[in-house]
């Protein structure tokens, strides 16, 4: 049970809960979820989020119309009739 640095280096960040993060990390040290460029796009939405939220943001983001019209083109899918 040898540790391999830089070929299987482990993030040093800390998870949400305090814990040490135990994800592989990449060429800048730290995971996907705790690399700088994560954690601008987590910024925008203000702190980490779950992952119910950030579908709930997904929404958001769609208008109305465009629900509309994606729950119709489920429904038409569902149906086997789609109309140009
Ligand atoms: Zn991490």
């Amino acid at each position: 049970m040898r540790e391999t640095p830089s070929v299987t280096q482990r993030c040093t960040s800390d998870r949400r809960d305090g814990a040490p993060c135990t994800a592989q990390a990449g060429a800048s040290g730290y995971c996907i979820g705790h690399a700088p460029g994560a954690q601008d796009a987590r910024r925008k939405g203000g702190h980490a989020k779950s992952r119910a939220e950030r579908a709930g943001a997904l929404v958001r983001a769609m208008t109305a119309g465009e629900l509309e019209e994606r729950l119709r083109a489920l429904e038409d899918g569902g149906g086997g009739k789609v109309s140009p």
